[in-house]
């Protein structure tokens, strides 16, 4: 029996087989250091990065391409956005269904930096109050923060309205994109985004140990590292030149040339289509678990935005021991747990059970869903 993977949320795969062959080419033809020497190895490395930025920023709707920097995954890219932008005496919001990537180092910052941090809270579908929100703003607000998608309930939240809200307050916006970026449209200039942290592994079907941080030009951050650039080498200083000022150390080219495959790929698919194709593979299990008795599907309900996300919980048998059957015995691959999000089972009310995560990417079939529908059908029996 062939593995079914529905764990897309946590890294997509399978990648378009372009994905594999630019990483090998690069090992292969183009192991040299980008922007560290002016022999035409090390030019054509630099242009690897070149194009793959170039590619982002059509995507993302950025005007320079100098404005995204490349980091290792959305963690590194949260981390640069928060440590690099928020300042002792700042005041942070964020909501109450954020991934453990934005939630420990806010709380890292609260503990040890004197930073004041307030988390909106959201109902169980993970939608929140655009009033409430507002309400939150104080002075000292210098930032709000959000997943653009719920990693546990799929819900999509309005960026778009929560920038405009951010910035009648004087504040700026940092959108976590990690479950949406590729899969479903986020335009920076539309949106008026002012950071937007993004993987590299997930939706844009690149390798994993990429992503990057999209910023404004407006804002300066703190580098979180410092060091060699390639740039400017006689400072001391960090240079102050984008994307070098953020980018310091050998970056993961074979990764990135990979990657700007998988985005490539995506523009080719266009996004629209592929958050289309997922929508309805989760319209398919949705229709089929609410027929069930003893499944309970979290987030949106049936006919409701969302992304390629359903979690579920089960009457009859622990998410963990769940999990464990479908990969087991179905040879399907799904995860189960907390997916490193807390503050979203807690809004979910499915802090101390956890649920079963089925997450499908843009390979998936209507009939590895089947499959997977038949399979929960039997668990929801025992
Ligand atoms: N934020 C969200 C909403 C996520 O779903 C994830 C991945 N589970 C992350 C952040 C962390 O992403 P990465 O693994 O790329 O660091």
């Amino acid at each position: 029996m062939q593995l079914i993977y529905l764990d897309n949320a946590a890294s997509s795969w399978p990648k378009p087989p372009e994905v594999a062959q630019a990483v090998a080419r690069t090992i292969e033809q183009c192991g040299a250091n980008p922007g560290r020497g002016s022999h035409g190895m090390a030019v054509a490395a630099s242009r690897i990065l070149f194009e793959a930025r170039t590619n982002l920023a059509r995507l993302m709707g950025v005007n320079n391409p100098n404005d995204i920097a490349f980091c290792f995954n959305t963690t590194d890219a949260l981390n640069l956005a928060i440590r690099g932008y928020v300042r002792p005496g700042d005041h942070v919001i964020c909501t109450k269904v954020e991934h453990n990537a934005v939630w420990r180092p806010l709380e890292y910052l609260k503990r040890h930096h004197r930073v004041e941090v307030s988390y909106v809270e959201a109902n169980e579908r993970g939608e929140l109050s655009l009033a409430e929100l507002d309400q939150a703003f104080r002075p000292n607000t210098r930032l709000l923060i959000c997943s653009h998608s719920s990693n546990l309930l799929g819900s999509i939240l309005p960026i778009e309205k929560m920038a405009q809200i951010a910035h009648n307050h004087g504040a700026k916006i940092l959108v976590d994109a990690a479950q949406t970026l590729g899969v479903y449209p986020v335009h920076v200039k539309d949106m008026q985004l002012d950071m937007v942290a993004f993987p590299g592994h997930k939706g844009l079907l690149g390798p994993q140990g990429t992503g990057g941080l999209y910023i404004h030009p407006d804002i300066e951050l703190e580098p979180l590292r410092l060091g060699g650039t390639g740039s400017r080498s006689e400072e001391a200083e960090q240079p102050n030149i984008r994307p070098d000022r953020y980018e310091a150390g050998t970056l993961n080219t074979p990764g990135i040339a990979g990657l700007n495959e998988g985005v490539k790929y995506v523009q080719n698919e266009t996004v629209e289509s592929i958050h289309t194709k997922e929508w309805t593979l989760t319209q398919r299990m949705m229709e089929a678990f609410a027929s069930m008795t003893g499944v309970r599907v979290l987030g949106p309900g049936l006919g409701e935005p969302r992304t390629g996300i359903v979690s579920i919980v089960l009457d009859a048998m622990d998410a963990a021991e769940a999990a464990f059957v479908l990969d087991q015995h179905f040879q399907i691959a799904v995860r189960a747990g907390y997916h490193c999000s807390p503050l979203a089972h807690q809004t979910a009310g499915t802090l101390g059970a956890g649920a079963v995560r089925i997450s499908v990417g843009c390979f998936t079939t209507e009939q590895e869903i089947d499959a997977c529908i038949e399979a929960v059908g039997q668990l929801s029996r025992t």
